[in-house]
């Protein structure tokens, strides 16, 4: 079943899957802590943008997602502020044994954008950030990886170089999130996509975003995420 949320009068947060969570209003009204609240408002974020209402308690509840929502949107933020709370759950932060979030983007421009986001947040609760992307020595990432992260944002094929060089494991990941998914598929990323998830233990939290959902990416996601719940921002037409 669907459920339609009006944000504005000409914007509406459509949802679908069992149990959906209501979308918020403010960022007070998702628990975050003091720290984070802090980083948030440095940032000037004022209020949640419709896809971070809808994503927020859902990705905060542990659910799997599948985000729907066009560029600029403010998807970086749905997922990064979740991430940060779920490594902060984890019982204790030991060093080397791999991160615990895992951001896959296509371009190294993306996961750069990405990462930058990812470090105004986590430096607030002292959690380390990595770059895995092509553009830079492999010797350099291999050395950052081996002194250990909780995040790591990477392209999808430095990422497979570098756990081919055991610069990581994907032992300790439980929070796995498919950026821009449709545009991963268009670069042929889908063998390495596969082979990464594939590495991350099953109980994991999955979150795919897309701008679109061409056929391919639906059955990815279908295979890969369990019991999603979907949400769609877009304009009343
Ligand atoms: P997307 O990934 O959907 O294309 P981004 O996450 O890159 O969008 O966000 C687009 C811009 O909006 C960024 O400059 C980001 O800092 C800003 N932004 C994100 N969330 C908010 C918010 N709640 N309030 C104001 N600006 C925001
Ligand atoms: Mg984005």
């Amino acid at each position: 079943e669907e459920d339609v949320f009006e944000y504005k009068k000409s914007l509406a947060i459509r949802t679908s899957g069992f149990d959906v969570p209501r979308p918020v209003k403010t960022f007070e009204d998702c628990g975050f802590s003091s720290q984070l609240m802090a980083a948030i408002k440095k940032q000037d974020y004022q209020k949640p943008t419709p896809i971070q209402c809808a994503a927020l308690p859902i990705v905060l509840s542990g659910r799997d997602i599948i985000g729907i929502a066009k560029t600029g949107s403010g998807k970086t933020a749905a997922f990064v502020l979740p991430m940060i709370v779920h490594i902060m759950d984890q019982p204790e932060l030991q060093k080397e044994e791999g991160p615990i979030g895992v951001i896959c983007a296509p371009t190294r421009e993306l996961a750069h954008q990405i990462y930058l986001e990812s470090k105004k947040f986590a430096k607030s609760h002292g959690v380390r950030v990595s770059a895995v992307f092509g553009g830079m020595s492999k010797l350099d990432q291999f050395k950052e990886l081996k002194a250990g992260c909780e995040i790591v944002v990477a392209t999808p094929g430095r990422l497979i170089d570098m756990l081919k060089m055991k610069a990581l494991t994907m032992q300790r990941a439980t929070y796995i999130v498919l950026d821009e998914a449709d545009r991963m598929f268009d670069l042929g990323f889908e063998p390495q996509i596969r082979s990464i998830v594939g590495q991350i233990r099953p109980d994991r939290q999955t979150l795919l975003f897309s701008a679109t959902m061409p056929r391919k990416v639906e059955k990815l996601a279908r295979e890969i995420l369990s019991d999603p719940i979907r949400v769609t921002v877009g304009e009343v037409g």
